[in-house]
């Protein structure tokens, strides 16, 4: 028999834990509005902290330069006194409304059986579900997270390293690059001598290259893994008649993408255009009530895939969703200074 899971509650359920959702717990917070966060990834920081923990950005106000993770980490010390719950690791699957009315709420289910009712939800799920393309090399499972990665967390982790890095966009270009500082070794594994990465990065590269401090191996593809247990000894390499090369190595950085998708969320019958979710610019309201979509997922007229034009989509979505979680309560509008923050218990 299958036991029934009691739903948890809560006043907005925030779908994505990136910088945008992070910032939306903050505005939602400040408006007494207790937030649910979940992500299908292990971490909170969403492509920030996947896909380029260590890069700096230059266009967030306030801070002249600050380091894609040291955004995340500022993001979440900002959303504490609202004390949202995470729920990391699991994709929201499906959602349903509670009933007929936009106040009466959305029921959101996971693919790790959380359930949790709310009264609205904000889409913050960036391009969607994001994974690394992966070569189809045989028995690569056995090396990933141990030997085989598709993205550096932390740049030490690779000292003294023998490393092979295969791609050649800008992932690929900026980690060779940046590696060859602290590994032992860093050969690169392109098929085609043009990469298409920042001109400045590539140039760098081949000057590397040229220096004998990095070995381009071009133009070769990945063709097996050798090595025991998860850990890698060498990568076989092949050129386009067949020749073989082996090179020994104790991590491969495979750098060929992501694949990106809107899984579940194309069948939630939203307002959709090339991906991305339509909502009211003034906000950020989808075609379905209690239902808001904002970051790199929102689309309307004039819409700017920035992490600051998500901050202020975040603002205009929970003011929108005060009428539903206070039904005739009137919002006396406050600057911070004024009111500052008071906070919600766990
Ligand atoms: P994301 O950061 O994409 O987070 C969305 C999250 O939603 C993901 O973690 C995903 O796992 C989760 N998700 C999706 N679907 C589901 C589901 N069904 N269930 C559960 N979770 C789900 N922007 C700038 O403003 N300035 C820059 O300098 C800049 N540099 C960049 C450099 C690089 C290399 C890249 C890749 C991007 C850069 N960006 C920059 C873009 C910026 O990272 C994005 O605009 C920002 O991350 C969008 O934030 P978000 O919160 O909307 O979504």
């Amino acid at each position: 028999m299958v036991t029934p899971v009691t739903p948890q509650t809560s006043d907005i359920v925030v779908i994505g834990a990136g910088p945008v959702a992070l910032f939306a717990v903050f505005e939602a917070g400040m408006l007494g509005m207790r937030c649910h966060v979940i992500d299908a990834l292990d971490v909170i920081g969403g492509q920030c902290a996947a896909l380029y923990p260590e890069k700096p950005i230059y266009d967030i106000p306030g801070y002249p330069r600050i380091d894609a993770m040291a955004l995340i980490d500022k993001l979440v010390e900002q959303a504490d006194p609202f004390a949202p719950d995470y729920h990391l690791s699991q994709q929201v699957l499906s959602i349903e409304p509670l009933g007929e009315w936009a106040s009466d709420g959305w029921r959101v289910t996971t693919s790790a059986g959380t359930v949790i009712d709310a009264r609205a939800l904000i889409i913050a799920a960036g391009c969607g579900a994001f994974g690394p393309n992966r070569p189809h090399l045989e028995g690569i499972e056995e090396y990933e997270g141990s030997s085989v990665f598709y993205m550096v967390n932390r740049r030490e982790d690779f000292r003294g390293k023998r490393v092979v890095i295969a791609g050649g966009g800008d992932s690929a270009v900026d980690w060779a690059v940046s590696l060859s500082e602290v590994a032992a070794r860093v050969s690169v594994i392109h098929r085609r001598p043009k990469f298409r990465a920042a001109p400045g990065m590539a140039e760098r590269l081949k000057k590397l290259a040229r220096d004998g401090v990095i070995d381009l191996i071009i133009p070769y593809q990945l063709d097996r893994l050798e090595g025991d247990g998860g850990g890698l000894e060498a990568v076989i390499v092949r050129d386009l008649d067949g020749a073989e090369m082996r090179l020994e190595a104790d991590a491969l950085l495979c750098f060929f993408g992501l694949a990106m998708t809107l899984g579940p969320i194309a069948e939630w019958g939203l307002a959709l255009d090339h991906n991305h979710i339509t909502t009211d610019p003034a906000t950020a309201q989808t075609n379905r009530p209690g239902i808001f979509a904002i970051g790199d997922m929102a689309r309307y007229p004039g819409k700017l895939k920035l992490i600051l034009s998500g901050f202020s989509e975040a603002a205009l979505a929970a003011h929108a969703i005060h009428p539903l979680v206070f039904p005739g309560e009137a919002l006396h509008w406050e600057y911070s200074t004024h009111s500052g923050i008071t906070k919600l218990e766990s």
